[in-house]
């Protein structure tokens, strides 16, 4: 079977998918793509099928409709990223914290972040860029091991969650799910999503080895069984 990522068929599927995204905030309809596109809505779900298997993007339950395309979601998930600049009225749900960097870095955009602490319910507001790490004392919890994340990736990016401070994440850990997970300060994550997320709606992008993005974690201090990409 051919890459569903180089150029052509599902690649073309894929690139009106992040343009809608970065354009709109939103995921384009399976009939817009056709439409788009130029081709028969069931071509559309079969490019986007395999665009899913490969982890380019991530579908509905029902495989009906686009869910996720790193670092975009197509629903509410904890994160509002809005432009530092007030001129600019798109708005994007982030999918997590590390998405939320990664949607800055991806457009190259200065952008304020709001969310909720997980255990205090403070309301946490913190402006990041591509040059910009946000505000420090802030903590990310990563909920389950680098092996495991697409096992479940909604329910994954649901749970990586950004907290007031490395206190609460362990207050709310003890409460909820003793022992598990990971803590990372969240400009270690801004510094990882930078890459890693950098050229997601560049036109040439072709997506990262599982080599070198063990290597991107490694850069930013994620080493060990925790964080072994599968
Ligand atoms: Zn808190
Ligand atoms: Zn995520």
């Amino acid at each position: 079977m051919t890459d569903p990522m180089a150029v052509g068929g599902p690649r073309r599927i894929r690139d009106l998918v992040y343009e809608t995204f970065v354009a709109e905030g939103r995921a384009p309809s399976i009939g817009e793509l056709s439409r788009r596109a130029g081709v028969p809505r069931e071509a559309v779900a079969e490019d986007l099928a395999r665009l899913a298997d490969a982890h380019a993007l991530v579908l509905s339950e029902d495989g009906d409709r686009i869910r996720m395309a790193h670092p975009f979601t197509a629903a509410p998930m904890a994160f509002v990223v809005t432009p530092q600049n007030g001129l600019d009225d798109r708005r994007w749900w982030g999918g997590c914290a590390w998405d939320s960097f990664g949607i800055s870095a991806a457009m190259g955009l200065d952008v304020r972040i709001d969310t909720a602490c997980p255990h205090c319910g403070a309301a946490i507001s913190t402006l990041a860029g591509p040059q910009q790490p946000p505000s420090s004392g802030l903590a990310v919890r990563f909920p389950r091991p680098a092996a495991e994340w697409w096992d479940d990736v909604v329910g994954t990016c649901t749970m990586i969650r950004m907290f007031c401070s490395r206190d609460h994440v362990e207050a709310w850990t003890a409460r909820h799910s003793p022992g598990a997970g990971y803590v990372a300060d969240a400009g270690d994550v801004w510094r990882l999503a930078v890459p890693w997320y950098g050229h997601r709606v560049d036109p040439g992008f072709t997506p990262h080895t599982r080599e070198h993005n063990q290597q991107l974690l490694e850069g930013v201090g994620l080493t060990g069984s925790f964080w072994q990409l599968p």
